[in-house]
């Protein structure tokens, strides 16, 4: 198996790279963004927990998100490997993948860290929520609390993912197809 990490803040373009990753190295995606917000959409116990904290820009709690994702990996077992997009977000979700990996006898290769300064992400991220209906992509004090929250919990797992030697730092402004090329060179892809 082949497990990355597509990582970076709200708005750096984690979705846009998965999907490009995903295409060419037919992996499974899991975005945790995505699995929450369609629990939302039929009204899941999940749904509802997960919406009182992504409607104000908060991260859900640590204790749910974690088993939502062990339980899709557990379930999802026959794969070339899995593209984590929006997970982990804390260094507590960043130990419990790795033990989970550890159980199904692989861990992560690659966590390619997708870097744009906030000024440019507000301005994407209030254009996305023009037409992407996303309630926390519509207002700005949602988006800094967005911010926040990745400031203090989640970039945090740059060091602890640097520790574990398959850290790469890529710079996500430009154009799309560039950004994609930089990852699989600099994350060491297979071409
Ligand atoms: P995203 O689509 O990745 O931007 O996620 C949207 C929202 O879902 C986040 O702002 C959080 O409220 C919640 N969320 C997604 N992934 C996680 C996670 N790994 N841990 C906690 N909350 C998450």
């Amino acid at each position: 198996m082949f497990n990355i990490i597509i990582f970076g803040p709200p708005g750096a373009g984690k979705g846009t790279q998965s999907a490009m990753l995903l295409e060419k190295y037919n992996l499974v995606h899991l975005s945790t963004g995505d699995v929450f917000r369609s629990n939302i959409k039929v009204e899941t116990e999940l749904g509802i927990l997960g919406k009182s904290f992504i409607d104000k820009g908060e991260l859900v709690p640590d204790e749910v998100t974690i088993a939502m994702v062990e339980d899709f990996l557990k379930t999802t077992k026959e794969s070339n490997g899995f593209i984590f997009d929006g997970f982990p977000r804390t260094i507590s979700q960043g130990e419990a993948l790795s033990k989970i990996l550890m159980q199904l006898d692989t861990n992560i290769h690659a966590v390619l860290a997708l870097e744009v300064e906030e000024n440019e992400l507000v301005s994407r991220l209030l254009e996305r929520g023009k037409v992407s209906g996303r309630t926390d992509d519509q207002s700005e004090d949602k988006i800094r609390n967005r911010f926040a929250e990745y400031n203090n919990k989640t970039e945090p797992l740059l060091e602890f993912y640097a520790a574990k030697n398959v850290l790469h730092r890529i710079n996500g402004l430009g154009e799309i197809d560039d950004i994609f090329n930089a990852l699989v060179h600099r994350g060491r892809l297979c071409t």
